[in-house]
């Protein structure tokens, strides 16, 4: 029982966070346990219940990172049919830390202010883009990629799975040869590539 543990308690934890060890805390709500170190399960405060040597971590019940109409999010492309594509949004403004992963749906008609045959000529499966919410429904995200800051960051060749490079109005595969068509922002290939668990489609 250390001073240190008592002055942890309250603290803003994010998922991953060391709590501590099963040694000293018996792991509540919140909290996973790897190895024998507790860490936080959410992002929310921590409670150090030195008496019960209980640790916990309470949600925040204000202001938690989550899509919302106007705000600008960056997300990969799922399942794709010919006038919509499903988007896994992972990060929500500047912030990279979400509370959970949200669902969000471009349709063809939101995708870019020139008329699209088909949505493959704006994103594929597999590809990094930058929307903006534009609606919430029942949790689903409606997207638009209408505006040149928005759209493709990173696209991904359908045949081979590599990085797609930007040469006037065309996507080209420097592996396989392969051209496609996106809608691309106006620094394509210029940015950072975000942290994701899967970028090949
Ligand atoms: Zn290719």
């Amino acid at each position: 029982m250390t001073l240190k543990n008592d002055q942890r308690s309250g603290t803003l934890v994010v998922p991953g966070e060391r709590l501590g060890v099963i040694e000293e805390f018996i792991p509540d709500a919140g909290t996973y346990v790897k190895d024998g170190v507790i860490y936080s399960k959410i992002i929310g405060r921590a409670l150090m219940d030195m008496l019960n040597r209980r640790v916990s971590v309470y949600p925040l019940t204000k202001g938690p990172v989550v899509p919302k109409a106007g705000v600008t999010v960056v997300g990969q492309v799922g399942n794709a049919q010919s006038d919509n594509v499903l988007v896994r949004i992972f990060e929500v403004g500047a912030k990279k830390k979400m509370s959970g992963v949200f669902g969000g749906i471009l349709h063809i008609s939101d995708a870019s202010d020139r008329y699209i045959d088909s949505m493959n000529e704006v994103c594929r499966p597999g590809d990094i883009i930058r929307a903006k919410v534009i609606s919430e429904k029942n949790q689903i995200f409606h997207l638009t990629t209408d505006d040149k800051n928005l759209g493709v960051i990173y696209a991904f060749c359908s045949v081979c799975g590599n990085l797609l490079e930007q040469t006037r109005n065309e996507m080209h595969c420097a592996k396989c040869g392969n051209i496609e068509r996106r809608k691309t922002t106006f620094n394509y290939g210029k940015e950072e590539i975000p942290v994701v668990e899967t970028v090949q489609p």
